[in-house]
């Protein structure tokens, strides 16, 4: 249960916070609010947004206060307003259906999302049945699935598939992943697949991507000195989990917060040293809030625990950059 206004507790040696960089926003996702604002100043609201264009229920309430409306399809969307879809992707059919309607639509995308989906572009071009690696149900998933046909794809979710899989006689075989798997795990599932199928074919470069990567190394840096860490983001945001499940395997205890308001004191009886991260849909505003609320109940010192400097921004759709 919430606590945000419980006394401050005395008489307690400091709380040293481990703050994870990098940590929060990753371009894509920076990418894809920056997409839904333009679109409400240029089109003026409301602007809808195909699924939540980020897995953040702070970010999402806050676009939808400035003008988005958010629906689960293109159907609930009405004639003649401008649609954005969302970092996730989309199955092919969805701008075709857009298109089709004559709708304005703006793809927000990620664009380590969409090389994803070229790649299974070519795989099928070339004959080839994909392996995926991801979660059944994400919309990542969902999109890069709808970029090809159904019999063309199959899914994996865990070592023990990768082990039974059966896939189609004769072909050759790919593997692609989703974005925001655990690296740990997926190099697991692919030295399975790559035993068993020694031809298979690899991805163009790793298709986990880069914020995924150092996100994960980040926690497992912070884990590998705290009592305990908290993961600030949302329970349907998949590198937010994964974030929770690699600081686990440090032997520690972790937890995901949304925000402030979801932490529980009696949870944090005898931590000392408290790491902090927050997944790529959070942002640093509820991580100040963490820190802030912390600060109110203990003697707080911060440590920043620095891993890879990031450097990545993705160009905006054109036309968009000059609105
Ligand atoms: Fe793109 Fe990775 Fe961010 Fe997803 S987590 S939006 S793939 S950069």
């Amino acid at each position: 249960m919430a606590q945000t206004d419980a006394p401050p507790l005395t008489g307690l040696p400091p709380l040293t916070l481990l703050i994870a960089a990098p940590r929060g926003f990753c371009a894509g996702v920076d990418r894809a609010i920056r997409i839904v604002e333009l679109a409400i100043e240029r089109y003026g609201a409301p602007v809808y947004v195909r699924h939540e264009i980020v897995h953040n229920k702070f970010v999402v309430d806050d676009l939808r206060a400035r003008g988005a409306v958010f629906v689960k399809e293109l159907d609930e969307v009405p004639d003649g307003v401008p649609v954005v879809f969302s970092a996730h992707g989309v199955p092919k059919a969805v701008p075709a259906k857009a298109a089709e309607r004559g709708l304005d639509y703006l793809d927000a995308t990620c664009p380590l999302v969409s090389k994803v989906h070229r790649q299974a572009e070519r795989h099928v071009a070339n004959h080839r049945h994909i392996l995926f690696i991801g979660h059944a149900g994400h919309p990542e998933v969902i999109g890069t699935f709808g970029q090809v046909e159904p019999g063309q794809i199959t899914l994996i979710e865990s070592a023990e598939q990768a082990e039974t899989i059966v896939p189609p006689p004769g072909g050759e075989l790919a593997y692609l992943t989703q974005t925001t798997l655990s690296v740990d795990d997926t190099a697991e599932i692919v030295a399975i697949l790559e035993r068993r199928f020694p031809h298979i074919q690899r991805p163009i470069g790793e298709d986990i991507c880069y914020a995924t990567s150092n996100r994960q190394a980040a926690v497992k840096e912070i884990a590998s000195h705290a009592d305990a860490v908290l993961v600030i983001g949302a329970p349907n945001s998949s590198n937010s989990v994964r974030l929770v499940e690699v600081a686990e395997r440090e032997g520690v205890r972790a937890r995901l917060i949304a925000r402030a308001s979801d932490i529980e004191l009696e949870w944090l009886a005898g931590v000392r040293r408290l790491g902090i991260t927050a997944g790529a849909s959070a942002p640093e505003i509820l991580v100040r809030e963490v820190v802030d609320f912390l600060r109110a109940h203990f003697e707080v010192v911060e440590e920043p625990v620095q891993g890879v400097e990031e450097r990545i921004v993705f160009k905006l759709p054109r036309g968009l950059e000059a609105a």
